[in-house]
């Protein structure tokens, strides 16, 4: 017996269950917490499982990620030793956080917030828009998401330059590597754009001593995770004007209290974490060739680093 299991604890797995049981008929599906003999369960799919689950089970050949990141899995201290993870890489990902970066930067350049709040004023106040062609905008990571959004602001007009850990050239955008080049990455950046993984190195990234080094009235745009960010860094960095605002769909708590400070801000945009959703019309293709390799004793597809943590 070889079982498919789905650990997605916070999420309803009925489009889930009945795509998959589409896919593959005679599949044994299982759905934690009913998990059955745990010495049958190969596959998981997750998302935010509940820490230590997966060592119960002594024959699993694959913990796949519901999503792109890959952090609340790697973080579980009882991760059974050398089971390959795989996360979602699929254009469908990378075109929908594209069009909220896209959606974010054109936001902030066209002062929509302020006209927003001029229209329910009933306010008529012309104010010039930043052109494309004058602003600078700075990507950290240029993996699957980052690079398409980069190509895409690229094709909008505005300059575009990416940082990431290895030497790669991309065309018509400056690239700039790992931390001896961060400080002339973040002068070069009017619009700092986080696509990063979330990893032992790039947690609390965006902090006070990263912004000190944006110009001034820089703006922040964070679509990766929330514990990327220091959260009071930003509220001073706004208050002293080394930012001018930000626009933010990831939190280091979520949801967002009701309480927390960013919801009332005039200078911060918030969104509940919907830059990129993963679909599973469009992923379960992918999971489903990787549970058949596994079944067969092949290796799956966009396996995950685990000393690089991405
Ligand atoms: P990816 O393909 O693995 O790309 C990661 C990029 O970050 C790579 O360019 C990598 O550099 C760079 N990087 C990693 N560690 C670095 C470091 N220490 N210093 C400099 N650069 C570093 O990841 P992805 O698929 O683009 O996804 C990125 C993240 O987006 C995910 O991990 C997830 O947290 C987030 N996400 C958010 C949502 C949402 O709805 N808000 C949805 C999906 C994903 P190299 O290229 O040199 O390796």
């Amino acid at each position: 017996m070889a079982a498919f299991l789905i650990v997605m604890p916070t999420m309803k797995t009925a489009a889930w269950e009945k795509r998959i049981r589409a896919a593959q008929p005679d599949i044994d599906l299982r759905v934690w917490p009913e998990v059955g003999d745990p010495e049958e369960i190969v596959f998981a799919l997750t998302w935010r499982h509940p820490h230590g689950t997966f060592k119960r089970f002594p024959n699993l050949k694959c913990i796949a990620s519901m999503g792109a990141g890959v952090d609340n899995i790697l973080s579980d201290p009882d991760l059974p030793a050398g089971v390959p993870i795989t996360r979602i890489v699929d254009s469908s990902l990378a075109q929908s956080m594209t069009e909220y970066v896209v959606m974010a930067v054109l936001n902030y350049c066209r002062n929509a917030r302020f006209f927003r709040d001029r229209e329910a004023e009933g306010v008529w106040k012309p104010v010039i828009p930043k052109l494309a062609a004058n602003e600078k905008v700075g990507i950290l990571g240029l993996g699957q998401l980052g690079s398409d959004a980069a190509r895409k602001l690229q094709t909008l007009g505005f300059t575009v330059a990416g940082w990431r850990r290895s030497q790669q050239p991309m065309a018509g955008v400056e690239t700039f590597c790992g931390l001896s080049q961060f400080q002339a990455f973040l002068a070069a950046t009017r619009i700092l754009v986080n696509m990063l993984p979330l990893t032992a190195e790039t947690r609390n990234i965006l902090n006070r001593d990263t912004f000190t080094h944006l110009p001034p009235g820089a703006y922040l745009v964070n679509v990766a995770r929330g514990e990327h960010l220091v959260e009071e860094d930003l509220l001073e960095a706004i208050a002293a004007g080394q930012l001018s605002g930000a626009c933010l769909d990831v939190f280091r708590t979520e949801p967002l209290s009701q309480e927390h400070p960013f919801w009332a801000h005039p200078g911060i945009t918030v969104t509940p974490h919907i830059a990129s959703l993963t679909n599973p019309a469009a992923v379960i293709p992918h999971i489903m060739e990787n549970y058949r390799r596994v079944l067969a004793g092949r290796e799956a597809a966009h396996k995950v680093d685990c000393d690089r943590g991405y």
